[in-house]
């Protein structure tokens, strides 16, 4: 039998609401990657493994070929540089919005505003495309203290139901791009694989028309 398809995917959210999607192609993994500490999960197609791997490094893994597919958020794949991924469907879900978030009142500084983010070329997309100067400083995690404590001015950030802000007393100011999650593809195993690839795209499109259209 041919190799089987590999699709990286990560823990948690986007795992918990991509499984309905899989569940209504009759795709179901033999494990929950809650509870198993496995990495590479059998399903009931022998064709079709799961790669559990960090959100952030889906792009890369299907880039390279190691997955032929992932399940990626659009905030990650806006961050990923370069077109080495067909990313044919909008999954519809794990939404949210990326956001500039910050103080509802702040003082003016002198200069350029500072950002800080995780999400560092879209935030400097966003600003270059109005013409505003900004600097950015990179952060990993708990973007929400910056503005707090006089690290930066505002956040870009995701923003669900705006009750991470709300807790740490920021507002959300300006809407950047609606998220949401994506099929990807790796451009060689769509060449290469051309027939079993189109064909879970398919059921994939077919699930998420049934459960979201
Ligand atoms: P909320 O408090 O509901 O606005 O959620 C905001 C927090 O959840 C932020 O820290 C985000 O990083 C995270 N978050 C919300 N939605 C998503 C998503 N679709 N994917 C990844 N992280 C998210």
């Amino acid at each position: 039998m041919a190799e089987p398809l590999k699709l990286a995917i990560s823990k948690g959210r986007i795992f918990e609401e991509t499984l309905p999607l899989l569940a209504s192609a009759d795709i179901y993994p033999r494990e929950d990657p809650k509870t198993s500490r496995k990495l590479v999960l059998d399903t009931n197609r022998e064709d079709l493994k799961l790669v559990i791997i960090r959100a952030a490094d889906v792009p890369t893994y299907v880039e390279y070929g190691a997955a032929d597919f992932g399940v990626a958020g659009k905030d990650v794949l806006l961050e990923h540089p370069g077109d080495g991924l067909y990313e044919p469907l909008d999954l519809r879900i794990a939404h949210c919005r990326m956001m500039v978030a910050g103080k509802s009142e702040m003082t003016p500084r002198a200069g350029h505003l500072r950002i800080a983010t995780k999400y560092v070329r879209s935030t400097r997309r966003f600003y270059a495309e109005r013409g505003e100067q900004v600097e950015v400083i990179k952060l990993y995690g708990s973007m929400e203290l910056a503005p707090l404590v006089g690290l930066a001015d505002r956040i870009v950030d995701l923003v669900d139901t705006g009750s991470t802000l709300r807790a740490n007393g920021l507002v959300p100011l300006e809407h950047i791009a609606d998220i949401s999650s994506r099929l990807v593809i790796n451009k060689a195993s769509m060449k290469m694989r051309h027939q079993p690839v189109k064909k879970f795209t398919r059921l994939m499109a077919e699930a998420v028309e049934k459960l979201h259209g």
